[in-house]
């Protein structure tokens, strides 16, 4: 029997890559005071300011104000996590307006920090999806599976489960105004970094399963990566037609490093 074999014109995979910007962003977590943020913040915008990619920070909640009047027009800020509800009694959490009212662009919701050490469920992560686009925050939506799932072979259904609670909250649209970020939990702040090959292929199964829901947000929405991206990983993961960018802890905090990330992103 004759077999058919479909070429993908390289045309149109340039195009999708090229309409997705490639998007550096680092997360600060607990770290930093007033005089290495602002340090670190100025070497930043000094080597990013020239570079052909989109540049954000997420620091502590404390530091997003002054974060904000350092960034510049370059850089957006962006925070750590949301509280669903606008205000009220919720001593110690902050919520979307509050970040909006500060300057931030983004938010990152659900990541595994927030999951695990927090408790955060899908649903919890998928409502604060919901909120932080309500409020006009771009949420940047961390996925990823865990050793023990990653040695089950389960990768893959257990991004659906988590992609699937934030579609069920939001609809599908919204997915292309948002930031999804794979983290594979295993490889976040242990030095252990997903091969670009294995890495490409969870992105690509992230993308081909939006395709079947809608193929224009599909090809849309920046996928990042995250777990150990350094600036001696960064070109190889980055140069994976489905990476879009990079979601960065540890390496974000020194300028120097989280700089020479964001020139690999601007070289693709
Ligand atoms: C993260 O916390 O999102 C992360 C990717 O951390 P690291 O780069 O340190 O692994």
């Amino acid at each position: 029997m004759a077999s058919c074999i479909i070429h993908r014109p390289l045309e149109s995979l340039e195009k999708g890559r090229t309409m997705r910007k490639t998007f550096i962003a680092g997360n600060w977590k607990m770290n930093g005071n007033k005089e290495s943020i602002t340090s670190l913040l100025k070497s930043v915008s000094e080597g990013v300011h020239n570079l052909d990619c989109e540049v954000a920070v997420c620091p502590s909640h404390t530091y997003v104000g002054l974060a904000v009047s350092l960034a510049g027009e370059k850089i957006g800020v962006g925070g750590q996590d949301l509280r669903v509800e606008e205000s009220g009694a919720f001593t110690g959490d902050v919520s979307g307006p509050m970040l909006k009212d500060l300057g931030c662009k983004y938010v990152i919701v659900g990541h595994s920090e927030r999951r695990t050490i927090h408790g955060e469920s899908d649903e919890v992560v998928a409502d604060k999806f919901v909120a932080a686009q309500k409020i006009g925050l771009t949420p940047i939506l961390c996925v990823g599976e865990t050793q023990e799932e990653r040695d089950q072979g389960i990768t893959d259904e257990v991004v659906a489960r988590q992609l699937d609670a934030a579609i069920s909250a939001a609809g599908i649209e919204a997915i292309g105004e948002s930031v999804i970020a794979y983290e594979p939990v295993w490889a976040i702040g242990t030095g252990l970094t997903a091969t670009p090959e294995d890495a490409q292929a969870a992105h690509k199964a992230i993308r081909d399963k939006l395709a079947g829901l809608n193929a224009s947000v599909a090809e849309k929405v920046q996928i990042l990566y995250g777990g150990s991206m350094k600036a001696a990983n960064a070109a190889e993961l980055l140069a994976q037609e489905d990476i879009d960018g990079g979601l960065v802890g540890g390496a974000s905090l020194v300028a120097q490093d989280f700089v020479a990330i964001c020139e690999a992103g601007s070289a693709q």
